[in-house]
């Protein structure tokens, strides 16, 4: 049985903060046309100061690490989505408070406390077009696998595959949350940029396992 350790989470942490400074402009671009345009500055920013802490902290169980994180999304990001994302991390780092590695089972309790996160502070449903378009079909496959007995890796895989998909998915959508909220028909043919960020944390957690 594979688990995720520490090490992968400080892993999972870093390469988020790699894809998201490679994908800023993009991120940035899109936010541009249905918000304001600062989406990947401001999480490059966030994911910047994490990397940080992370490197000031060599210690700490699964928990202090993504409480760490939610603290510098919070403190560094602003906006929507710096609230967001650290409420999302705050959830799954009280879940976690004590591990030093979790199970298939615990990740998928990790991920659901990350969706509920943003789902409830947000006030989000599926089909918003928001992160939960990713979020809530990542935890939904990632369900899905472990019940066909995949392993840990394969189950994230699937679960990135699917947040992919969410996230493509937002383009036809009128906007129920944030900012694109207020264009209405004119928010259609753009992919949302919270639901695409989603999709990278997402990616970058199944590429470091
Ligand atoms: P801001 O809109 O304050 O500029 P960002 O640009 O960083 O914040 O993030 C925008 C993203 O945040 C949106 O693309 C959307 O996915 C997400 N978002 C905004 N409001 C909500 C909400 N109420 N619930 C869930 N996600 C939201
Ligand atoms: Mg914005």
């Amino acid at each position: 049985m594979m688990s995720l350790t520490t090490g992968t989470l400080r892993n999972w942490l870093r390469h988020a903060a790699a894809l998201i400074h490679e994908q800023r402009d993009y991120l940035t671009r899109l936010d541009a046309a249905i918000g304001d345009g600062d989406h990947g500055v401001n999480l490059d920013r966030g994911f910047t100061a994490i990397v940080e802490s992370l490197a000031q902290h060599h210690r700490g169980d699964a928990g202090t690490i993504l409480k760490t994180a939610a603290m510098r999304m919070i403190a560094t990001v602003g906006g929507a989505s710096g609230p967001l994302y650290g409420t999302a991390f705050r959830r799954a780092g009280k879940l976690n408070e004590g591990y030093q590695s979790l199970d298939e089972y615990q990740v998928l309790a990790m991920l659901q406390a990350f969706l509920d996160g943003v789902a409830t502070l947000g006030k989000a449903h599926p089909g918003d077009k928001t992160m939960v378009d990713a979020l809530a079909p990542a935890v939904e496959a990632y369900a899905q696998a472990l019940s066909e007995q995949q392993s840990l890796a394969e189950a994230l895989q699937q679960a990135a595959a699917a947040a992919h998909q969410g996230a493509v998915a937002t383009i036809p959508l009128l906007a129920r949350r944030g900012r694109a909220a207020y264009l209405g028909e004119r928010a259609i043919g753009h992919q949302d940029p919270g639901a695409t960020s989603a999709a990278l944390l997402i990616q970058a957690l199944a590429e470091v396992v």
